[in-house]
C-alpha cells in the first residue's frame, strides 16, 4: 500500500501516477528497456555519463534504500550483476561502476529506487569525490562505535 512518509516521499506500494519510472514501468511513457523480468526493468538512462548507462529500478514503486524489501533489493541487484557483463561486452567498457543515490542531499532525483550501471574508460577522466585521511584514531572509534550502535 501507498504510502506518506514523513519526509512528504510516497514510499513502497503499488505504482505512483506522478513517478517516471512507475510511468516507464507500466509503459506510458518510453523507454529504451535492455532488461526485464517480473519484478526488474532496466533501461537506458537518457542523460548517460557514457553511452550504455543503464538504470536497474523494481517495478513496484520503492523510494530508496531506506525504503526498498530486501527481496526487490536482491533482485535488482542480481539483474545488476547480470547487466554489469553485458554493458561492459557491448560498449567496450574497461570498467563499471554500480551506484545508488539516496535521498536529494547524496544526489537522488528521481525518487523510484534505482541502481546505476555505468560503463568507465581507462582514459575517461572522470574523477570519483575527493577522500581525505580520518583527523587521529578517535575520530574512526567515534564512527565504528556509532556505527555499530545502530545496527
Ligand atoms: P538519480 O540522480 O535520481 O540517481 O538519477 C536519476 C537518473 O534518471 C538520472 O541519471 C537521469 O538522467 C535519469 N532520468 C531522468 N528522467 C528520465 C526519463 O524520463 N527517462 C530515463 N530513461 N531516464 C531518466
Ligand atoms: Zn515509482
Amino acid at each position: 500500500m501507498a504510502q506518506k512518509k514523513g519526509n512528504g516521499v510516497i514510499g513502497s506500494g503499488s505504482r505512483q501516477s506522478d513517478c517516471i519510472f512507475c510511468k516507464i514501468a507500466e509503459g506510458s511513457l518510453p523507454a529504451y528497456k535492455v532488461y526485464e523480468d517480473s519484478d526488474v526493468l532496466a533501461f537506458l538512462d537518457i542523460f548517460p555519463i557514457h553511452s550504455g548507462h543503464v538504470l536497474v529500478v523494481p517495478r513496484r514503486h520503492c523510494v530508496d534504500i531506506f525504503d526498498i524489501p530486501e527481496n526487490e533489493l536482491q533482485a535488482v541487484i542480481v539483474a545488476a550483476k547480470k547487466l554489469a557483463p553485458a554493458v561492459m561486452k557491448a560498449m567496450n567498457a574497461d570498467g563499471i561502476n554500480i551506484g545508488m543515490n539516496n535521498r536529494q542531499a547524496a544526489g537522488q532525483v528521481v525518487m523510484h529506487a534505482h541502481l546505476h550501471v555505468i560503463p568507465r574508460f581507462r582514459d575517461d577522466g572522470l574523477k570519483t569525490w575527493p577522500q581525505r585521511p580520518y583527523n587521529n584514531d578517535a575520530e574512526k572509534q567515534h564512527a565504528m562505535e556509532r556505527i555499530k550502535a545502530a545496527l
